[in-house]
Formats: structure tokens, sequence, C-alpha cells
């Protein structure tokens, strides 16, 4: 076994064990825990089936016919993995709430603090959220990091199976701020919040599903958002298109496939 192998398992152990300090008591937070797994699986694991079966008989495969198998079965048990630690952080405001205390999460724009803070408040939280996935992915990229990420990149000629197949330091860097719904002076608006979370697990499903929707390749890249094709480029070549949600800091960073395709040509042109 690895070094890399046993700093996850010490990510995971010391996640799951830091429940025995949850001031709600550990029965609340170890039954949380059950409760945010059991249901986050039960979303996961049904949407990748769903999003595979289309996709492995779409005409318009991204690879060509398949070639590779589609390692469903190590999908699932990666996303499992990925689910105890997302699990993991979302029992902590769970627990709050089973207590009956306040947590983050409101249901009124009054108590979010208003229709402008809620959109402005949301819009940078999206931006900045999604500049930290793309620098926390470059950094997963670099020598020290990438044995964290390596696994990810097993799955060359992607499912929608490996959307969430990633370790438990990858996975702690990408949910660690669902915590932060544990704090009542974090006000997160529930209808937005879940909105943004079903939009970004739909997205990474489709990210990952190895085939393209003509219509959906179309509209997501005018919202600036990822598409199958562009991520799908990054499990080929993973040199190029790193963004996980938006494609912005791939078009800021010079990182984008077409943008590295462009500085070539000009270099080899006399
Ligand atoms: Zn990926
Ligand atoms: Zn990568």
């Amino acid at each position: 076994m690895t070094r890399a192998h046993w700093i996850e398992r010490l990510v995971f152990a010391v996640l799951v064990l830091a429940g025995l300090l949850c001031p709600q008591g550990p029965a609340r937070f170890y039954g949380a825990m059950v409760i945010a797994f059991v249901g986050i699986t039960c979303v996961l694991l049904p949407g990748a089936a769903l999003f595979t079966w289309l996709s492995e008989r779409s005409p318009s495969r991204l690879q060509g016919p398949r070639r590779l198998p589609t390692f469903a079965w190590r999908g699932t048990k990666d996303t499992l993995g990925a689910t105890l630690v997302a699990s993991c952080l979302l029992a902590w405001p769970l627990a709050r709430l089973r207590a009956g205390e306040p947590t983050g999460l409101v249901w009124t724009l009054e108590e979010a603090g208003g229709l402008g803070t809620v959109v402005l408040g949301n819009l940078f939280a999206l931006v900045a959220l999604d500049a930290w996935l793309y620098w926390k992915h470059r950094l997963l990229h670099t020598r020290w990091l990438f044995p964290f990420h390596r696994a990810h990149h097993g799955y060359r000629d992607p499912t929608s199976y490996s959307s969430f197949a990633v370790g438990a330091v990858e996975s702690l860097l990408t949910f660690f701020p669902i915590v932060l719904l544990a704090f009542p002076w974090a006000p997160h608006y529930a209808p937005v919040y879940f909105a943004l979370v079903a939009g970004f697990v739909t997205l990474n499903l489709y990210l990952h599903c190895g085939a393209q929707s003509r219509l959906v390749e179309a509209v997501l890249p005018r919202l600036w958002l990822n598409t199958s094709a562009f991520h799908n480029r990054h499990h080929a070549d993973a040199s190029v298109n790193f963004g996980e949600a938006l494609i912005l800091w791939d078009h800021l960073m010079g990182t984008r496939e077409a943008a590295r395709l462009d500085q070539a040509k000009s270099a080899s042109s006399p």
C-alpha cells in the first residue's frame, strides 16, 4: 500500500471519528451520517446508472465505440467512498437540525438577508467556489498531489459512474463547504442552495457520461458552463480543461484545449 493510500484511510478515519466530539452527541451525529449516506447514494447511483445506460447506447459517444470496460463496479465503490466523506461533513449541520438547533439553512428571503443579498451572495459564492475547484484541480495535477487524483484518471473513457469517483483527500477538498451549513451566521437560502446542488450533481453526471447531446453542448457554453465534450478531453489529455463547473478559469488561464492548440499552431508557423 502506498503512502497516499494510508493518508486516504487516515482522512476517512478522522472524519468518521470526529463525530465522537459532536456537541449534539455521537448518536445524533452517526444517525445523521447514515441518513446522509443513504440519501446521497440513492441519488448518485441511480443517476449514474441512468446516464450510463443512455450514453452507452448513444451514437454520439465521444471516444467512439467502447474499447475499455465501463468500470461500473469500481466507479460505484469509489463513489461510495466520496459519499462517506460528504456524509461525514453533512452530519454536522444535520445533527444540529435533529437536535432542534438553528443551522445555516434558511427558508425565507428575510432570514437570508433579502433578495439582493441572496442573488449577489450566490453569484459571488458560485464564482469563488468554482475558482477554488479549478485551482484545487490544478494542484491535484502537481507531482505531490497527483497520487490523490490518479484514480479518477483511471477512467480514461469515463462513464457517469466516475463522476464522483474520487478519493478521500479530493472529496474533502471538494465538499468541505458543506460544513458551513452548520453555522447560523452563514445563511444559505434553501431553495437556491438545493437547486445549485442538484444542478452541480446533474452537470457532473453529464460531464462524465462519455457522450454528447448536440443541444446541451450548444446551450452550456453560452452559460459559461462545462460540457461533456470539454471534460472528456481532460480524461483523454490531462494537461487541458481543468474547469469543474464553469469554463471561465480555463479561458482566463489559457488551459482550454483550443487555446493550447492555437498557441502550438502560432509557435510552429514561420
Ligand atoms: Zn472527471
Ligand atoms: Zn484531473
